[in-house]
């Protein structure tokens, strides 16, 4: 058996070890564009912040290729996929044969289409080169306008303002973190990243970035002018599948892939930011780009492709922050547009939570202040459970371990996989 894997991230690691943990001696070939392999990007802003060195970002040793029999092809691009002649083409021009195939491609910043986007200093954030660059041009910095206010500008902002730069933030919509928070959640982080010195203007986009050659500033679709040396944009991601485009590999918002992350063509498996995958709290398919699920993805995709059969149940978008102390967790559905939602809310002075039910199941939540029940709440919107009958009690700040019993025993056949003493320590919190 030969094995290829594209993209060397979360997803092309996970499969890797499922793949060996079946398999210690077939081939596996794998491609990366990328120069350093091995790390993780969700700790680039900490890279950035000067939190973390680069050493620390590595999630597998250097070793791993090694120790794992894995043939790595580092700063090699993946041009085409040729799924008739089952072979891979590179940027170089040469041509390797699969048996199985993993795209694991991840997603790339979107770029602005404005005047100026060329310019030196424009950025978005994905790679270590990105925030290399990022990081060289910040000590020529004062103040950088983050265009976006998601949670990679967001994240972008707050480490140039560890290192001392004046950051702004010009979002599109009415608040930040939009995709992730509701109106009231977002106003408590927007109010927090204010006291501590970020400048935010929503309901604005950027027209033009100014500059002779570098960044000098950003032009305003009200006709305000901005001066700053450098911009980021965190617009989002589209998911790279530029390299089957002349395939019939199924693409919709990203690689369609079934239970077995097997794509409609034969021996091609899809895995990470570039698969659409199921999701529990929508009840169909999108791209939750998240690490978590990139990593269980490629698992399951690597057992398969290995020979062992495993299915992937789904998985929910789960995102966590701190913002200056005020940890932030939202999960599944949090802002529902449609009929048979209903939204429990309770916010104090200093904390908000927020749950929301389909049909007396959790979906989504939010917990802004205090967050120690979220890990217990995901359990149960992971396991679908029934929970109409202890929602005012899933709501209050402090519940007993003792009233959770007959939630369990009623839902045995669900809480039996679920790690008991795990869930009686988040319980109890
Ligand atoms: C700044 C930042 C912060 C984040 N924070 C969080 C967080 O807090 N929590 C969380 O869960 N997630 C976070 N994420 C998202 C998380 O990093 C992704 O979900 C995860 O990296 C996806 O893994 P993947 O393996 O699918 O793809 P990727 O990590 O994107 O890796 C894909 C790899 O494939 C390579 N590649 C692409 N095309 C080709 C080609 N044609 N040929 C060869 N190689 C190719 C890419 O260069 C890349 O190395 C963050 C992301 C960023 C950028």
């Amino acid at each position: 058996m030969r094995y290829i894997i594209i993209g060397g991230s979360a997803a092309g690691v996970s499969t890797i070890e499922a793949i060996r943990s079946l398999d210690r001696t077939s081939q596996i070939e794998l491609f990366t564009d990328e120069e350093t392999p091995l790390y993780s990007r969700v700790l680039l802003t900490y890279y950035i912040a000067g939190a973390l060195p680069k050493e620390e970002l590595h999630f597998r040793p250097l070793e791993f290729f090694k120790e794992n029999g894995v043939t790595p092809h580092l700063q090699t691009r993946v041009k085409t996929v040729s799924p008739d002649s089952k072979s891979i083409q590179t940027e170089d021009g040469k041509d390797y044969t699969y048996d199985r195939l993993l795209i694991a491609t991840g997603s790339s910043p979107k770029m602005l289409d404005i005047p100026g986007v060329d310019k030196e200093g424009v950025y978005g954030l994905r790679k270590m080169e990105h925030a290399q660059k990022i990081l060289e041009h910040s000590e020529k910095t004062n103040t950088v306008c983050i265009l976006g206010g998601g949670l990679i500008g967001l994240r972008d902002g707050y480490a140039l303002a560890a290192r001392g730069l004046k950051v702004k933030m010009i979002v599109k919509s009415n608040r930040v973190l939009s995709q992730m928070l509701d109106e009231e959640s977002s106003a408590m982080v927007q109010e927090r990243l204010q006291e501590h010195g970020m400048e935010i203007e929503t309901g604005r986009d950027a027209v033009e970035i100014l500059g002779k050659g570098t960044v000098a500033g950003v032009v305003l679709d009200n006709g305000e002018e901005l001066g700053c040396q450098m911009v980021i944009i965190g617009k989002g991601v589209d998911p790279n599948v530029g390299l089957i485009a002349s395939t019939r590999i199924e693409v919709k918002e990203g690689i369609v892939a079934d239970e077995h992350m097997r794509t409609n063509v034969p021996d091609i498996y899809v895995a990470g930011d570039v698969a659409e995958t199921y999701d529990i709290s929508r009840d169909r398919t999108v791209i939750n780009a998240i690490w978590p699920c990139a990593f269980e993805q490629g698992r399951i995709a690597g057992l398969n492709m290995g020979g062992q059969e495993a299915k992937y149940v789904g998985s929910f978008r789960m995102n966590s922050l701190d913002i200056y102390g005020l940890p932030v967790i939202s999960m599944g559905v949090t802002r529902p547009d449609g009929e048979g939602f209903q939204q429990v809310e309770r916010k104090t002075k200093s904390t908000y939570r927020k749950l929301v039910l389909r049909d007396g199941r959790i979906v989504g939540a939010i917990f802004v202040g205090q967050v120690q029940k979220a890990g217990f709440l995901s359990t149960l919107l992971r396991k679908r459970v029934n929970v109409s009958d202890y929602v005012p009690y899933l709501m209050s700040d402090r519940f007993n371990v003792a009233d959770l019993l007959p939630l369990m025993r009623q839902n045995a056949e669900k809480f039996r996989e679920i790690e008991y003493r795990e869930l009686f320590a988040s319980a109890s919190q």
